[in-house]
C-alpha cells in the first residue's frame, strides 16, 4: 500500500491531491513535505516510537501521517477540538517521542531533503493509535498495525471502485472514519476535498463547498447525511458528480437510504460496519431502498461469528454478539485492557454489538451494553460519569441517551445528585463548563440535577425511573 502511495506521489507530480479552502496542493508538494518531515523524524525519533500529530485538516497532518508510516513510527491523530485535559490524558497514556503541531510547517517548507524509497514499517508494526471513549472513564488508545491498515484499504479500494476522482474529506482525523478519507484518494489517484469542521456548522458555507467540490465519493456517517438532507437543496443539482456514498460508524436506516435515493437518482450507497478496534470497517455491501438494511459481508481475511454468552455460535437466525477474527483485529489497547479475546486459539474482538444472520447476510440489532452513538460519535456513559463524579460538589451522576422515535440517540443527559452541603452554589451551567474542560463537545451532556439517583434490582442507576423523575 505504501509503495503504491509513494509511486503515485512521485509519478504524477502535477496532480492536485489535496484541496482545503482555496488552496490546492499537488503530489509534488505533498511528496516534498513528506520527505522533509521524514528526515526531521529521522533526526529526533526512531522506528517503533510514537508521535502525536495535532491540528485539524491542514496538509501537514496528512504529510506527517505518511512520514510516520514510511519511517515505522506510530502516529496518534488528535484533532484541535480535543480539550486540553483530554489531550494531556492521551499524551500521558501514549508517551509520544514527539508532538507535531502547525510549527512543523517550517520544517515542511525548509530546505529540500533527499528523495527516499525505503519503507521501514512492517506488517506487525503499529501504524496508528486512535483514542476512543473508554468504559473505565478514561479514553483508550487502540493500536492498529500496518498489516491491518493495508488489508482494510486494499478491500475498501476494491469495494469503492473509484479512480482519479474527488473524495469529500470531512471526518475529524481523531476518528477512524477518516482512515477511508485519507487513504482512498492516495491509493486511487484521487483528490481530497476538505470540509473543515467550522464550515460544517455554517450551512451556506457548507453547501457552497459541496457544490464546488465536484466530489464523486463521500465518506460519512448516516447522521451527517441526515443533517445535510435537512436542507432541501442537498441533492443532485447541488452535487451532480456524486456517484457513491460510503457509510460507516452507526446504524444506517431504511429511511435515510430511501431519502438519499429520492435526492440523488442513480446513487450507489455502501454500508460498512466495524469498530475502531478492528480497523474502521470489517463488513460492507451496497444497499438499496425498499429492503432491510444489512451491514454486508465480511471483508476477505475476516470472519464474523454471532455468538451467545457461552461464546459458541448461536443457532441460525438467532440474535447474538458479533465476534470478529482475522487480519483486521487490531493489536490491542495501549494499556492492554480487555475486549480483545482468545477464540479457540485465535485472536478475536468481542464487539458488544448484537446482530443476526438471515440468508447469509448480517443485520445489526443494537448494543449489548450502555455504549451510545451520538451523530456517529462513540460515547461510553461511564467516561462522562467519571468526569462529573470528579467535581467536588457531585455525589453521584448517571448518564444515558434520550432517543428519537427511530431509537437513535438525540442527546446525552447526565442526571446529577449534588452533595447536601453544595446544593446552593452549583448550577447546571457550571457543571457543563466543568465537563467541557475534560470532554470533547459532543460528549458534554445536558445536565439535570435530581434529588436522588434511584437504583434498579442490580444496584445500577435506574435510568427509566430517572427519565420520569421531577427535578
Ligand atoms: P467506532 O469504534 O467509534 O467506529 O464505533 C464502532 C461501533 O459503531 C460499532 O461497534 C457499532 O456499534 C457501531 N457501528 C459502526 N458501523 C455500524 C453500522 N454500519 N451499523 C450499525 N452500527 C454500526
Amino acid at each position: 500500500m505504501l509503495r503504491q502511495i509513494l509511486s503515485g506521489l512521485k509519478e504524477h507530480p502535477g496532480d492536485v491531491c489535496y484541496q482545503i479552502r482555496e488552496k490546492q496542493y499537488t503530489n509534488r508538494e505533498l511528496y516534498r513535505y513528506v520527505c522533509n518531515i521524514r528526515s526531521y523524524l529521522d533526526r529526533h525519533c526512531g522506528k517503533g516510537d510514537r508521535v502525536v500529530v495535532t491540528g485539524h485538516k491542514e496538509i501537514y497532518m496528512i504529510a506527517s501521517f505518511l512520514a510516520c508510516l514510511f519511517s515505522g513510527i506510530a502516529y496518534i491523530p488528535v484533532d484541535i477540538s480535543v480539550p486540553e485535559e483530554r489531550r494531556k490524558k492521551i499524551i500521558n497514556g501514549s508517551a509520544p517521542a514527539m508532538i507535531i503541531d502547525s510549527s512543523i510547517e517550517a520544517v515542511m517548507d525548509g530546505e529540500d531533503s533527499e528523495d527516499f524509497s525505503d519503507i521501514r514499517i512492517s506488517e506487525d508494526d503499529t501504524a496508528y493509535i486512535i483514542f476512543t471513549s473508554g468504559t473505565t472513564g478514561e479514553p483508550k488508545g487502540v493500536q492498529i498495525t500496518y498489516g491491518n491498515l493495508r488489508s482494510c484499504m486494499e478491500w475498501l479500494t476494491e469495494l469503492c471502485g473509484i479512480s482519479c476522482d474527488t473524495v469529500l474529506n470531512q471526518a475529524s482525523y481523531s476518528f477512524d472514519l477518516s482512515v477511508a478519507d485519507i487513504y482512498l484518494p492516495l491509493l486511487t489517484r484521487s483528490r481530497h476535498y476538505i470540509i473543515e469542521s467550522g464550515t460544517q456548522r455554517d450551512f451556506p458555507a457548507l453547501f457552497g463547498e459541496l457544490r464546488r467540490s465536484g466530489a464523486g465519493l463521500a465518506v460519512m456517517t448516516p447522521s451527517f447525511a441526515d443533517y445535510l438532507m435537512a436542507d432541501r437543496t442537498f441533492g443532485r443539482d447541488l452535487m451532480p458528480e456524486l456517484k457513491k456514498i460510503l457509510f460507516c460508524g452507526e446504524k444506517l436506516t431504511e429511511k435515510t437510504v430511501a431519502r438519499l435515493y429520492e435526492r440523488f437518482g442513480g446513487i450507489s450507497i455502501i454500508n460498512c460496519y466495524g469498530p475502531t478496534e478492528c480497523t474502521f470497517a470489517v463488513t460492507g455491501a451496497e444497499v438499496f431502498p425498499g429492503e432491510e438494511i444489512s451491514i454486508g459481508d465480511p471483508k476477505p481475511g475476516v470472519e464474523i461469528r454471532i455468538v451467545g454468552e457461552d461464546m459458541k455460535d448461536v443457532d441460525g437466525g438467532m440474535t447474538g454478539e458479533i465476534l470478529i477474527t482475522g487480519d483486521s483485529v487490531g493489536k490491542g489497547y495501549l494499556d492492554g485492557r480487555g475486549g480483545f479475546t482468545d477464540w479457540g486459539g485465535v485472536r478475536a474482538y468481542l464487539t458488544g454489538d448484537l446482530a443476526y444472520r438471515k440468508n447469509g447476510k448480517i443485520y445489526y440489532v443494537g448494543r449489548k451494553d450502555r455504549q451510545i452513538k451520538l451523530r456517529g460519535y462513540r460515547i461510553e456513559p461511564a467516561e462522562i460519569e467519571t468526569v462529573l463524579d470528579g467535581h467536588e460538589a457531585v455525589e453521584r451522576s448517571a448518564v444515558a441517551a434520550a432517543k428519537d422515535s427511530d431509537g437513535k440517540a438525540e442527546k446525552i443527559i447526565a442526571y446529577v445528585k449534588l452533595s447536601q452541603d453544595r446544593k446552593q452554589d452549583v448550577t447546571v451551567a457550571c457543571l457543563r463548563r466543568y465537563a467541557g474542560r475534560y470532554l470533547p463537545g459532543y460528549m458534554v451532556p445536558v445536565v439535570k440535577i435530581v434529588r436522588e439517583i434511584p437504583l434498579d434490582g442490580n444496584g445500577k442507576a435506574d435510568i427509566r425511573a430517572l427519565m420520569h423523575m421531577d427535578p
